[in-house]
Formats: C-alpha cells, structure tokens, sequence
C-alpha cells in the first residue's frame, strides 16, 4: 500500500544521526518523516550514558550552534558536568557530561513531538523504493511505501547486527532490540562496498551490590559548565557523583586464562573494534606490561542503581565476566543486571559518499552516523545534522552546503571520512584538526550560528541570544582597547604583585590581558562596565591571549583556500594527466576526491602529484 501523504525527507533510524537529521530537515521547512523501530527508543544512548569528551564536546557544541538537539537535551539530562583538560589550552578543553538515559530520551523525543512539520511512523524499514539509481522512498516490514525525493539511513549498528557473548552469538541491532536484516540484503545489493565493523559493552552492576565507599569519588566542577550555548546550569537536574575503580593481577589472570573463550580471540568477530575505546580483554592482551587498568563507575540515571563500569567493555563469556567483576576491590559481592558483549554490523565505506553525505551510487540518499565507520553518539548527532541539511536543500533545489576544514570539526569529520575512508571505528579527536586553534568548542556559536540562521535552522529565540552575546563581546572588546591604566595610579598599583613589577608606562586595558600572569577577573574590574556573563569573559579573553597564533591560523587558511576549494571535476580521468605515477592514479581513482584540497589529503598522494593535477586543471580552463 502506497500511504496518501508524500514527504520531501524520509529519515530512517531514530538514533542520534536520525534525530538530529530528521529536526533539521523539519526546521528548513521540508515535510520531514522519521521512521524507526520504536518511538519509545528515540534518542537511546545504546552505551555509555555520555555526552562529549576531548573532539566530540566540540561536535556537540557545533550541532548546538547549528540548532541541533543534543546539547539541549544534554542539559536537560545531565547528572555530573565537567571540563576535561582545564588547565590546558582552549583548543582542547572539553566539556564532558554524565546523563541520565531516560532522561535523555526524553528530552529528544520532546523536541521531536514539538518540532512541526515533522511525522514519526513506527515500523522497520526493509526496503528502498528506486527509479534508475535515483532513490524515491522506502518500503516498510508491513509493506507500507513512503514517497520522498530524499532519505536519510541513520540505521547505526543494525544493519546485519550481530550480538557475541563468549562464543554464543545471535542477531540484534543492540541488546533487546532486533537487527536490520532485510535492508542489510537490499543494500549489499546496491552498488556499495560494505564492510564488518564492531563494538563493545561492559556488563552493568546493582550499585546496592558495590562497596562504593570504598571507590575513590568523582563530582562534577564547581562551577558547573552546561553543554548548550543556551543552557543554564540552575536547570539541570540533580547531580551525582562517580567513581574509580582498578583491575588488579587476579582480573587480569582470569581474563587471560579464558582468552580462548572470547569471540575476538577465537576468530569469531571478524570486523574491527574502537581503537580508543578497546575491549578489556584487548587492553590486556595489548599492554601485557600494565598491572592495573582505571574503570570510571558512572550512574546509569538518577532513579536506577544501575551503574555503568566505563573500562571493561567486554564479550568474555558470563561466568568469566562475572567472575572478574568479583575480583575488583569494592565488587567482591557485585550482582550484573545486563551482560556486556561485543556487536558486529556493516558499514559502508565513506569514500562512496559525496561532501555532502548524499551517496555517489544512488542520488537522494544519503547515509549518516555510525553505519558511515564512525563511532560515538556526537560524531553520529554532526553527521545527522549535516546529512537533514543537505536533504533539506537537495530537494529545495540548493547547493549542499559542505562546511570546511578550517570552519568545523564537523568538517574535518566528514572530509576524514569520504577522502581516507576508514578500516576501523573513526572516533573525533583534537588532534584530528589542523585548525584546531580556530576551532574551540567556546567559539562554535560565532563560527557556525551566523551559517545556520541562513539555512534556515536558528529561530528566534537563539538567534537573539546569539546577537546579543557577540554585541557585548565586541562592545567589551572595545572598552578594554580604549580603557587605559596610568602607572602610579591605584588600579595600577594593585597589578603589581600578579606581575612581578610595577607598570612603567600607560598601557590599554586590552593588552595587559594578553599577559601570561593576568586574567580577566585581574583586569576587568580596574574600571567600571566589568561584563559578568562568563562565555562573554572567556570568549574575550581567549581572543586576547591568543590572538598571535589565529592571526597566523587565518593566514594559512587564508594561503590554502584557493587550492582547497579548488574543485575536481565529476569524472576526472586521472590516466589523462600528465607526469602521474600508476600508484597516484589509482588512489585518486578510488578515492575521487571532490576538490584539490581533498586530493592532497589522501594517503599517498604528494605535494608534487597535487602540482601536476593543478597544472592539468588550468590547462582544462
Ligand atoms: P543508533 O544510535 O544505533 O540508532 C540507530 C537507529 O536506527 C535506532 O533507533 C534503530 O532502531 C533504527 N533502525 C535501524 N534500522 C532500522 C530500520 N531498518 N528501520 C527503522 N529503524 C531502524 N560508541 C562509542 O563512542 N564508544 C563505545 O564504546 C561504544 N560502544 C557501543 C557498544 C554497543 C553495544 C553499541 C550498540 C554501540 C556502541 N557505541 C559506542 C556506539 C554508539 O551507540 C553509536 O555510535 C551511536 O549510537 C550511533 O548513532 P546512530 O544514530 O548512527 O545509530
């Protein structure tokens, strides 16, 4: 059966991809349907209850800036906030949240129920409906056909999912929830290289079951940082405390005797797992040399004893995983309420995609989050977002709009993936980021929000917020240029013990903020109209003290730009350029990278075969 309405976007999968994807499609004004096995699963975190970390608080706070959902709902849902590297730079400061699952379910299918425009249908999606190699909707297990020019598969690890406990397996999307196994056939049929990737849980514990006095504690910070640009840390919820625990020799002695017994180890599990998020028994047999491993005891939620023991993900059989959650110090007692193991699903690979996530074999579909090779609910969230915009305009008729390196990390995200690809679960670090000065998780507001108020995505509400934060940042600006301190003069004299000397000449309010030993609580106060906002203060400060190191950041961009955004026509014959080793070519040809920039990032290729393809480009003209 054919249902009567037709819809600009169809989003299948009501993960943190699908949420985020089907909420921007709705904003920018398409009829937008959400598809997905349960509604009562919105927005599930399938893993740890955490939000950000170093590289994907930085995502969260863009998606945030863009309008997006899981900043919001992290507020809404947070249990303990933190800002992780606070005595480093502010490139890589990061803020981190604890959340309370059902709280944060709650909190997107709110935002979703509230967004109109937008439908939600509960049914498992099987099938893609198609004309030629173009996609015009789906097909449901019951058979419903739902119309649309453009889709969305947000479907995450189901696809193919395969769940391994010790050596028994069977098929699920995640524990309690069934895999896609028909879609899965129907797309191994499209022309996609797919592939197996995996990843791992810990069991959970009864925290009435833990010696939790004799844990080491973990708080929140005081003061409590909040996720969104527009969160407010007097409206969170409770908040609660975490703690840490270690593997001893007896942990390590058991898993290492039953290695033989873990799917991993026996050959089972063919897809690779998270690099930086291994299994405990790969953290074991990795770094044999090491005689005790953290585990970080987080609160599943407020109103569960459950507890979440982030470090020993695992697929160990039961009785081994019991057995070792018995040996740690505080857990002799431990009862397991939910048994950790290991899930195998497909993935596509990125490289097939265009910058914009539409796929290059099927035109209107596009493919976003965790079955794109990346792993985290943030990467999943940016990507969603990125991929609801570009529907979004693909049926307005728009270009995609496919930020840049230099402008996001969910640049980077996106051009990591279709450039490099990935053979193994991409996670977002710092690190990733060659811009990563421009791109701190404080500035997302005034690099992105100016974009997404002109796609279409920032209402009022935040837009004002917004406008009045970047006034009074520059306004403040502007008093600390033209505020001068007269040596010899009270406010003078009370800097001279945080600077070692007394002030020898006038200087602006403006340039002894960029001193090493002056903060702006030294500063602001020396004369009146002190701001009191703090992400007023920090974004102030951070542009002061730094300013040196941007200015040369933008000037690099500034160089790069005119290669980066240099495009490579469609269906370049790299055989046809001139000087090009056989091994170049065929990395280009594999990879078809959409501008120069993307060309010179694929492995493999040099500075001199990017010179020979521009040459080649010009001669074209
Ligand atoms: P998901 O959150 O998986 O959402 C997929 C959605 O699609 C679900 O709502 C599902 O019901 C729906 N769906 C699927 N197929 C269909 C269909 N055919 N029709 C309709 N609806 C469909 N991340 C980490 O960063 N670190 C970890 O250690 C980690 N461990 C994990 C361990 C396990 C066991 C699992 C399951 C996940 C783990 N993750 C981990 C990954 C994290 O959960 C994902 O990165 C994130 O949830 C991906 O978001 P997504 O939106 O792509 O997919």
């Amino acid at each position: 059966m054919r249902y009567p309405d037709s819809f600009d976007v169809i989003v299948i999968g009501g993960g943190h991809a699908g949420t985020e994807a089907c909420l921007a499609a709705a904003r920018m004004g398409c009829r937008t349907l959400l598809l997905t096995h349960s509604i009562d699963t919105l927005g599930q975190l399938s893993c740890n209850p955490a939000i950000g970390g170093i590289g994907k608080s930085h995502l969260v706070r863009e998606v945030d800036a863009l309008g997006g959902a899981m900043a919001a709902a992290t507020d809404q849902a947070g249990i303990q906030f933190r800002v992780l590297n606070a005595r480093k730079g502010p490139a890589v400061r990061a803020t981190r949240a604890q959340a309370d699952r059902v709280l944060y379910r709650s909190a997107i299918r709110g935002m979703i129920q509230a967004q109109p425009g937008l439908q939600l249908f509960q049914q498992p999606v099987d099938d893609l409906l198609m004309d030629g190699d173009r996609v015009i909707g789906v097909r449901t297990a019951m058979g419903l056909d739902f119309h649309a020019p453009a889709v969305v598969l947000c479907t995450g690890t189901f696809l193919g999912g395969r769940i391994h406990i010790g050596l028994e397996s069977s098929s699920g999307g995640r524990a309690g929830d069934s895999p896609a196994l028909a879609l899965a056939r129907r797309l191994r049929e499209l022309p996609f290289r797919v592939d197996r990737l995996k990843t791992g849980t810990p069991p959970r514990i009864d925290a009435r079951s833990v010696d939790l006095a004799s844990l080491e504690q973990q708080w929140g910070d005081d003061p409590r940082p909040v996720m969104s640009f527009l969160g407010n840390s007097a409206t969170h919820p409770d908040q609660r405390c975490c703690w840490i625990a270690h593997t001893n020799a007896r942990t390590h002695d058991l898993i290492r005797a039953n290695l033989d017994r873990s799917p991993m180890y026996s050959g089972v599990i063919e897809g690779t797992g998270p690099r930086y998020c291994p299994s405990i028994e790969d953290k074991i047999h990795r770094f044999a040399d090491k005689d005790a491993h953290q585990i970080f005891v987080e609160p599943e939620g407020l109103d569960t004893p459950e507890l979440y023991p982030n470090g020993i993900s695992t697929s160990l059989p039961f009785d081994v995983q019991l057995a070792f959650v018995r040996s740690l110090a505080g857990f002799e007692q431990a009862v397991i309420t939910r048994p950790g193991y290991a899930i195998e699903y497909d993935f596509f690979d990125p490289r097939d995609l265009r910058p914009s996530l539409e796929t290059r074999p099927v035109a209107g579909l596009f493919f976003a989050g965790q079955i794109n090779g990346t792993t985290g609910y943030e990467e999943a969230a940016a990507q969603g977002l990125l991929a609801g915009i570009n529907a979004a305009r693909l049926v307005k008729g728009e270009a995609p709009w496919c930020p840049r390196r230099d402008e996001a990390y969910l640049g980077v995200l996106v051009d990591d993936l279709i450039t490099l690809g990935t053979r193994e679960p991409y996670r977002m670090f710092t690190s990733r980021a060659e811009y990563r000065l421009l791109l701190r998780e404080d500035n997302a507001d005034l690099r992105l929000t100016g974009i997404g108020r002109s796609l279409g995505l920032v209402d009022d509400h935040r837009w004002a917020h917004f406008e009045s934060k970047r006034e009074a940042i520059e306004r403040e600006q502007q008093r600390l240029r033209t505020t001068f301190l007269h040596p010899g003069t009270p406010a003078a004299l009370q800097l001279t013990k945080k600077l070692g000397t007394e002030l020898k000449r006038e200087y602006a309010l403006a340039d002894l903020l960029k001193r090493p030993q002056l903060d702006y609580a030294a500063i602001a106060p020396l004369a009146a109209g002190a701001v009191t906002d703090p992400q007023v203060a920090e974004q102030v400060t951070i542009q002061a003290k730094y300013a040196g190191y941007i200015e040369r950041q933008a000037e690099d961009i500034a160089r790069l730009a005119r290669h980066e955004t240099f495009a490579l026509p469609e269906g370049l014959d790299y055989s046809a350029v001139d000087g090009l080793s056989h091994e170049v070519r065929g990395k280009l040809d594999e990879a078809r990278p959409a501008t120069l920039g993307q060309a010179a990032r694929v492995p493999g290729v040099t500075p001199a075969a990017v010179s020979l393809l521009l040459v080649h480009l010009k001669k074209r003209e």
